[in-house]
């Protein structure tokens, strides 16, 4: 067997996702296992090498006939450097992950920051293939966001462009976890949306939603659908929200596609629906008649086969 196969590894705060992944976007052999945050630095990274052990481990594929390794984490990070910088929900400061593994395997190793990855990952083997430039717009507890542009992924100067949940939608709008106000994160994402649905119970407004003990984005949906009124206004609004931060994005990038990922692009069409209105309101008809505005395709395993097409991306494999 050559080097035919890539590793790609989903460093998240709670689990890290692992699989070997072949040059045409199969999942061979995968490995689930938490992630211990709160244990530290060193013991997070002793369980990502960890995890590459298990997964060669479980295969037949062995470590030579792997050309590549890559690592989606969340940002702030430096791709170039292969450093995580800091970030909330994991114990790195400063820490350069790539350097370890690069060493033990001595296997090429990269890393990215996770909506980056994701974007690598529908642009090499989901909804955006064979596009030249592309946005990709993740709406789940945050927001985040990449892009492929001219057919390569665009970074930025410091490695964390797009960092569209931090958009700023309405200046006079909630603070966001940033320190900012009004950033899309805090007005459309999933959080957002549990969020008003909490916040309308509090004010006693007659709602459905009062029949649940735990109200997240799915719940306000869910009865949005059923003809809640309540429920409704908050996810127009909302979603007119994510459709002004990807109107504006249109509008910046001129791409082709947009694809939406994350936890609330489930909630299907109308999401598509009210997103495509306010593009086709908010920017010029040239820019929104060529802009397909699509889901996201890889789902569950966007992380890992993201990751695994970082590794490709870098090699030049594809
Ligand atoms: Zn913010």
């Amino acid at each position: 067997m050559d080097k035919k196969f890539v590793i790609g590894i989903d460093l998240g705060g709670t689990k890290i996702n692992t699989a070997i992944v072949d040059f045409q976007g199969n999942i061979i052999e995968q490995i689930n296992i938490p992630t211990l945050a709160s244990e530290g630095e060193n013991v997070v990274l002793n369980r990502v090498i960890q995890t590459i052990d298990e997964v060669l481990n479980k295969s037949e594929v062995k470590i030579k006939n792997i050309r590549a390794i890559g690592i989606g984490a969340p940002g702030p990070l430096n791709s170039k450097e292969g450093t995580i910088i800091t970030t909330p929900n994991l114990p790195f400061k400063n820490f350069n992950i790539i350097n370890p593994i690069k060493e033990i395997y001595n296997v090429n190793t990269y890393l990215d920051n996770d909506a980056n990855v994701a974007a690598i990952g529908e642009h090499t083997f989901g909804a955006a293939k064979g596009s030249n430039n592309m946005i990709y717009v993740t709406v789940s507890t945050g927001i985040g966001g990449g892009a492929i542009l001219n057919g390569g992924i665009y970074r930025g100067n410091t490695c964390n462009a797009l960092e569209v949940g931090h958009m700023t939608i309405d200046p006079k709008g909630p603070l966001c976890n940033c320190g900012n106000y009004g950033c899309a994160e805090v007005l459309a994402s999933g959080t957002a949306i549990a969020r008003q649905g909490r916040q309308a119970i509090e004010k006693k407004a007659i709602t459905s939603l009062t029949k649940y003990s735990n109200i997240t984005a799915y719940e306000v949906f869910k009865e949005a659908k059923n003809g809640d009124k309540v429920c409704n206004e908050i996810v127009n609004k909302s979603l007119n929200y994510l459709g002004i931060c990807i109107a504006n994005l249109v509008s910046i990038f001129d791409p082709e596609v947009v694809i939406i990922g994350g936890g609330v692009s489930k909630a299907g069409e109308i999401v598509f629906n009210v997103v495509k209105d306010v593009v086709k309101i908010r920017c010029f008809q040239i820019l929104s008649d060529s802009c397909r505005i699509l889901s996201a395709e890889l789902n569950a395993n966007s992380g890992v086969i993201g990751a695994a097409s970082l590794a490709l991306r870098e090699e030049n494999i594809l």
